[in-house]
């Protein structure tokens, strides 16, 4: 009995030592941050602490029959389940990150820990576990995250260095940028490795030794591709980097490529200096222009005054002619050769092109230039192959190339100097040559002597001026026959060479327009021909009736398309000049009324006008002329171009 009453005391004792122990564990569980849980095998509440219930806003009552799911997020839960499943079938204990709902329903995340305890036979019977509270944690960590992945993929070139100046992160913009595919471990690298040299003293010197007393700094600097060589200009934004406890750790940058933008402001540059170098030019080409425009004019007026006063000694009479014929042909090259700059840079030139006979271009060209040569007494000695060559070109403009270069030639030649032409036909090419032994092209010059505006001396007092547009128009006309034009000179004192280089062409082409054809005086004309001439400006109509009238024609003068269309009736021209600006009615309907007439198909119609584009022929032709001449008309043109007309 005493036994039995001693093993009943003992067994007492320990379920009392037992309920002790559950109470502090309990109370323990209570105390908790966490929430502590028990559960039955089967996942049915057995005990939630106090946190569990504050957390949820569950009541006890109310969570009877639920199971410890029920307040996971729907997302989770498959994953949570299985989890647990796995540590039920294997006895390991559970462990898993989720979303529970609290009691507003919105979700935070826990970080759930579980163990099993088993009977005997392995039966779970209880599961004992804790949910702790990962939200903030899991919050700074996405955020890493985030801002991880905002470096990795920044364009920029982000980097993380020591003091020293080894970096210890590079982003792969960074290294890409660099020439590098991973930052090497041995040998470290360090910031001047991809630094040219010469960058390298102010980076370290000056520069990163600011970023570490101000604690940040800016700067443009060229990086060095470490592979390449290549230089790429950054815009370095650095700054020191702080740890959690205020702690200078290190430098951190966030730098940009601005190559591109380097490029263009370097272009910008140059060409403000371009543009203030043209502008330049173009001011002392208005003051040379005036000046140019200027001089003819004053022999002229003298020339004038003293035909005025008549009784001239014949010699004397035909020296003033000839003087102002040349001052004269000097104003009308200028103009033309204005008309021809401005219509280039507008693109508006047109060639109307041939196959022309070389031989003829030069002759022209000589021709052109001779006045110039012989006043000059220069020698001019021609080298022409023995058989002609041809080119696809424009008869006068390619003339006109020539003779550029040969007036060239005797102006910046000492009188009596020696030019020489020379024709050096190859396989497919041909190279003109016009070389002199005069003052010469310094070497710096020779390739800017092409540019518009450009004279080698402009201060020079010379006899024959110039507008510093000659060669330009060389240039451009040459370009578009397809050729090229290159200078080159010894020096100072020591002549010039212009060498022109044209393609051939296989065979002649007979030209099809009567403005080329030889000069040719007529020995009988035939004084019936009657020519009228149509032209607003007065002094213009009067001055041509007068030269053609010397020329034997039987002229008569009108001032607008309305009586010119009136008098071709009862005059019946066998020739009409028309201008194509007219007050009343204009050339283009003049020319058409005209051809209405009875005997308007048999007249010769010839438009004169200062428009000479492509379009201003194509339109003439259209209204019914014959021929189209751009004024000023030189006499002789006038002269050939008639005779041509009457014998067609
Ligand atoms: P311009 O003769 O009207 O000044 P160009 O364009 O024909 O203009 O020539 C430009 C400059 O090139 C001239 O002002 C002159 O300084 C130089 N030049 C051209 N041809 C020769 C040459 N044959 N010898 C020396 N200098 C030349």
């Amino acid at each position: 009995m005493v036994l039995v009453f001693r093993d009943v005391s003992i067994r007492k004792q320990q379920e009392a030592q037992l309920q002790a122990n559950e109470l502090r564990l309990r109370r323990m569980a209570e105390a908790m941050p966490q929430i502590v849980w028990v559960t039955r095998s089967d996942g049915y509440r057995d005990y939630y602490n106090r946190r569990w219930y504050e957390f949820t806003g569950v009541s006890p009552e109310e969570c009877l029959g639920w199971q410890w799911q029920d307040l996971l997020h729907p997302d989770d839960r498959e994953k949570s389940v299985s989890r647990w499943r796995e540590s039920l079938r294997t006895g390991e204990p559970f462990e898993n990150e989720h979303r529970y709902r609290a009691k507003d329903g919105s979700y935070r995340w826990f970080l759930a820990r579980a163990l099993a305890v088993r009977d005997d036979d392995g039966q779970v019977m209880n599961w004992y576990g804790t949910c702790t509270d990962i939200e903030e944690f899991k919050r700074t960590a996405d955020e890493r995250e985030r801002f991880f992945s905002l470096v990795k993929n920044s364009s920029e070139f982000i980097a993380i260095c020591n003091f020293d100046g080894n970096p210890n992160y590079i982003n792969p913009s960074g290294l890409r940028l660099i020439g590098l595919e991973e930052l090497p471990e041995q040998p470290q690298l360090t910031f001047q490795d991809f630094l040219f040299a010469e960058d390298q003293s102010y980076v370290l010197n000056d520069f990163l030794p600011s970023v570490i007393e101000y604690g940040q700094g800016e700067t443009e600097v060229r990086f060095k591709n470490v592979t390449s060589h290549d230089a790429r200009w950054m815009s370095i934004n650095a700054f020191v980097i702080y740890g959690t406890d205020g702690s200078r750790e290190g430098l951190g940058t966030v730098s940009r490529d601005i190559t591109e933008r380097r490029r263009l402001e370097d272009h910008l540059r140059r060409l403000a200096a371009d543009l203030s170098e043209a502008d330049q030019r173009k001011d002392e080409f208005l003051a040379t222009l005036a000046h140019e425009l200027r001089n003819p004019l004053a022999p002229l007026r003298n020339g004038l005054q003293v035909l005025k006063f008549g009784q001239l000694k014949p010699e004397d009479d035909l020296q003033i002619r000839e003087m102002m014929e040349r001052q004269l042909g000097q104003m009308v090259r200028l103009v033309d050769d204005l008309l021809d700059v401005s219509r280039i840079t507008r693109n508006k030139l047109e060639l109307r092109r041939e196959h022309v006979s070389l031989k003829d271009v030069l002759q022209n060209a000589v021709e052109t230039s001779r006045p110039l040569i012989n006043e000059f007494k220069h020698d001019l000695k021609l080298h022409l192959p023995d058989n002609d060559v041809y080119v696809d070109a424009d008869f006068t403009r390619l003339s006109q190339v020539f003779a550029n270069l040969l007036n060239n030639a005797a102006k910046y030649t000492e009188p009596g100097g020696l030019i020489e032409l020379a024709v050096s036909p190859q396989a497919h090419q041909v190279i003109v040559s016009v070389k002199d032994n005069g003052v010469g092209i310094p070497a710096p010059m020779l390739v800017k002597i092409f540019e518009m505006f450009t004279q080698v001396d402009r201060t020079l007092e010379r006899s024959q001026g110039g507008l510093g547009i000659g060669l330009t128009l060389v240039k451009r006309l040459v370009e578009l026959h397809g050729g090229k034009v290159e200078a080159s000179s010894a020096g100072h004192g020591h002549g010039s060479e212009f060498r022109v280089t044209l393609p051939l062409v296989a065979s002649p082409r007979a030209f099809d327009d009567g403005n080329h054809l030889p000069s040719q005086r007529i020995a009988n004309r035939d004084v019936t021909n009657r020519i009228m001439v149509v032209d607003d400006n007065v002094d213009s109509a009067n001055s041509l009736a007068l030269l053609l009238k010397m020329m034997g024609y039987d002229v008569r003068i009108v001032h607008d398309g309305l009586s010119a269309v009136d008098l071709f009736d009862e005059f019946q021209p066998t020739i009409v000049l028309l201008d194509i600006g007219l007050p009343k009615l204009n050339g283009y309907d003049a020319c058409r009324r005209i051809r209405e007439r009875r005997l308007g198909t048999r007249a010769k119609i010839i438009a004169i006008t200062g428009w000479g584009q492509e379009n201003d022929r194509r339109r003439s032709r259209e209204a019914g002329f014959d021929a189209h001449l751009v004024k000023p008309i030189d006499p002789t043109n006038l002269e050939r171009l008639l005779v041509s007309t009457l014998q067609s």
